[in-house]
């Protein structure tokens, strides 16, 4: 098995270890590993990334945020490279929620086109979930407020890959 291939599967078993005990917001009571897997497999397939660096963030693009994980523990075991991409995708918990929304607004812009990928695949997985199986507890006017955010920051991140561009796009026609 290839060096890039181990590196890879190592980053989707620290991920699972990571996000074990935790579900997506939905009403099936998803894994929420299903999440950062799909992220990876949309840049792969969609977008024909094959640089592997840019997958391993991918698949760890919501351990920072969303668990104990350190962005020191992610540069220690898969390299600077991947860490600050990951930083890159994650938000500054200490702000107010609707600061944060409003940061990843603002800053989708100036992002690296690796950081811009790995958003915009985020954001498609997010918007399908939310189309498939929306959080039991959203109103239609959250669920359509979540949408509209999407599209602002999408708006900024654009032109980094012209079928994740299309597939946001169907993406939200649909949900
Ligand atoms: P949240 O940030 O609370 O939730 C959205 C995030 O949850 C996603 O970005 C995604 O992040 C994760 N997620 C997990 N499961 C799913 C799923 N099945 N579908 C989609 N996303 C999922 O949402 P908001 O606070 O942004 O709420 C949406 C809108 O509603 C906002 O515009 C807000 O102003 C408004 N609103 C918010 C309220 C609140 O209490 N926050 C109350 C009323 C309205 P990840 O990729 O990290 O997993
Ligand atoms: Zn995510």
């Amino acid at each position: 098995m290839s060096a890039p291939t181990n590196q890879l599967l190592a980053a989707i078993k620290f991920a699972s270890q990571k996000h074990v005990a935790q579900k997506r917001k939905d009403s099936r009571n998803t894994p929420y590993i299903n999440h950062p897997i799909e992220v990876a497999e949309l840049l792969s397939r969609v977008a024909g990334v094959d640089d592997v660096e840019i997958l391993i963030a991918a698949v760890l693009h919501d351990t920072v945020e969303d668990t104990e994980t350190t962005i020191e523990e992610i540069s220690e075991i898969f390299g600077g490279a991947v860490a600050s991409y990951v930083m890159e995708c994650t938000d500054d918990k200490t702000l107010p929620k609707a600061e944060r929304k409003q940061r990843q607004i603002e800053t989708a812009s100036k992002k690296s086109p690796q950081a811009k990928l790995i958003k915009l695949a985020d954001k498609i997985s997010n918007v399908k979930d939310l189309g498939e199986s929306s959080p039991a507890d959203w109103p239609i006017e959250r669920q359509l407020d979540y949408l509209e955010w999407t599209r602002q920051v999408v708006h900024n991140l654009r032109g980094v890959n012209d079928a994740l561009d299309q597939l946001y796009d169907s993406t939200l026609e649909t949900a």
